[in-house]
């Protein structure tokens, strides 16, 4: 992806390219404005894989933010934030496949502030508690999530009485390894896969190209 000067990349407006260029003759990086109010010089590279987003202050505001509020960033209100955003944003994740592969995003004002992510879901101590959404094909934003324990967390999930994984679709043999099965014109179809994971991000597949969505 290109940038070029206007556009936006998270709080950084796009200005004029500097006059040094790269050896093949492009434009090696942009002086931005940054919503913040500061000037910066940023790698051309860098906007376009939207690597740099602010001047800075969005990293101090998060690391900031947490020790001003709560003294650790090792709490678990902290833990859970960064895992939240981990398991949708980055690849190398092992549940990724289950979240940001699946399009589950974070609402924006939570992404940029772990400040404002506590005041909007609360802070809690009680180690049984994870962070868990409403509805589960839902993304992170205010309405959709809350603390629970995970016995509440298994029965949102809950799919049919002899379902074992608490995925709908997904079933666990004798084997050890698991049963992906969709209904499509009235017939089930069922693959086995060895790896739990691999069988959830199957079954998403099948539904969105049977059914169109992940909400039959
Ligand atoms: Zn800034």
């Amino acid at each position: 992806m290109q940038v070029t000067t206007g556009d936006r990349v998270g709080r950084l407006i796009v200005g004029q390219p500097t006059r040094k260029t790269r050896k093949n003759g492009t434009i090696k990086a942009f002086e931005c404005q940054c919503d913040c109010g500061s000037n910066v010089v940023v790698d051309a590279y860098n906007l376009a894989n939207r690597h740099t987003q602010s001047c800075g202050c969005l990293q101090r505001e998060r690391t900031s933010g947490a020790k001003r509020l709560h003294g650790a960033s090792h709490t678990k209100p902290y833990l859970a934030w960064q895992g939240m955003l981990d398991r949708c944003y980055n690849p190398k994740n092992k549940s990724y496949p289950l979240y940001g592969g699946r399009g589950v995003s974070v609402y924006l004002p939570w992404v940029e502030s772990y400040t404002r992510f506590i005041e909007d879901v609360g802070y809690k101590t009680d180690p049984r508690l994870s962070l868990d959404r409403i509805d589960v094909n839902g993304n992170y934003e205010p309405g959709n999530v809350r603390w629970a324990t995970a016995t509440e967390q298994a029965r949102n999930r809950r799919a049919r009485h002899d379902n074992n994984t608490g995925v709908n679709g997904v079933v666990r043999n004798k084997c050890g390894s698991f049963d992906v099965s969709i209904r499509v014109d009235g017939k089930q179809k069922t693959r086995r896969v060895r790896d739990f994971l691999d069988a959830v991000a199957l079954r998403y597949r099948l539904e969105r190209e049977h059914w169109g969505s992940n909400n039959p």
